[in-house]
């Protein structure tokens, strides 16, 4: 089969099949060769590697995983493409092609089932309508992973790899720090893809630590405690914990958790990293007892 990261050979299955393009689905098949290259050498695969790939599209990137991996698992939620991936990876024995949403797909049991439990690759140029679900449902659901290389919008990738004093800091980027190491690895103009995106791309490889960076006693707090503090960005953390139902504590709780960390009390949480974040949620832990 051609080379899918050759336009013209895109163009010519897209014609074929008379295919539509969903914007609902995300549909922006890569169409540059080196970009291609590029994300399975940040990825680090190799011929001992199970990939699971999100979204194979029409196979383009699928066909570079699985010259380079023992086996691709290609999760695809668009039955319209089925047929056309049944063509374009029919000379490869190493590709399963799943026909579902990714968010549906337990994952766990796959790397189990394929894998025996090692640590899987995850590869995609992500559908960027669920970018946070997929990546944050990879982590929180505890699935062996290496690393978890993607192609993303461009504001999202910066948005996971900032720290306390950018405005693109959240809650996304403490919770993917506290899971994996951010690196972005390249970006990536519209004109990469077809149809093209309003949006600039970024790939970016997530290592996944072997231990978190911070000790925490109780993570879905700390998680609470950084959904509110972010909720609203603009007030004090004071204001934000007070203010937020997900955190059940008097006001002379917070206040007393606050001041543990040595902070102003007027200190936004958008100032916060991820270890005093860890030290509030371990303060009201130990305020439970
Ligand atoms: N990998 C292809 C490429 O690079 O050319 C296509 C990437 S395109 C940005 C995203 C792909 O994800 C589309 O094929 C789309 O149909 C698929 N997709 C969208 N939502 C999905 C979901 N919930 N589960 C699985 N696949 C999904």
């Amino acid at each position: 089969m051609a080379d899918l990261g050759n336009p013209k050979n895109t163009i010519e299955i897209i014609q074929k099949y008379q295919f539509a393009f969903q914007k609902k689905f995300g549909q922006n098949f890569l169409i540059d060769t080196h970009v291609l290259e590029k994300i399975i050498r940040a990825a680090g695969v190799t011929k001992d590697d199970l990939v699971l790939e999100i979204g194979p599209g029409i196979g383009t990137m699928t066909q570079y995983l699985a010259e380079a991996s023992r086996q691709v698992i290609a999760v695809e939620i668009d039955s319209n493409l089925i047929p056309i991936l049944k063509e374009t990876l029919a000379d490869y024995e190493n590709v399963l092609v799943i026909n579902q949403d990714i968010l549906k797909v337990d994952i766990n049991q796959l790397a189990k089932e394929y894998n025996g439990g090692r640590p899987i690759k995850v590869v995609a140029n992500l559908p960027y309508y669920i970018t946070t679900p997929i990546i944050m449902g990879l982590f929180e659901s505890h699935v062996p992973i290496d690393n978890i290389t993607v192609m993303v919008q461009k504001e999202v990738a910066d948005r996971m790899q900032v720290g306390p004093g950018s405005k693109d800091y959240g809650a996304l980027s403490l919770a993917v720090q506290y899971y994996a190491q951010p690196y972005i690895v390249a970006n990536v103009p519209p004109n990469c893809f077809i149809p093209r995106p309003n949006v600039g791309s970024a790939v970016i490889r997530l290592t996944r630590h072997e231990k978190p960076p911070v000790e925490v006693k109780d993570e879905k707090l700390m998680f609470r405690l950084i959904r509110a503090s972010f909720n609203q960005r603009r007030k004090t953390l004071q204001n934000g914990l007070n203010n937020s139902p997900e955190v059940p504590y008097t006001k002379e709780q917070i206040a007393a958790a606050i001041d543990s960390l040595g902070v102003s009390p007027s200190v936004r949480g958008e100032a916060l990293g991820l270890e005093q974040f860890a030290a509030l949620a371990n303060c009201f832990c130990d305020m439970e007892k």
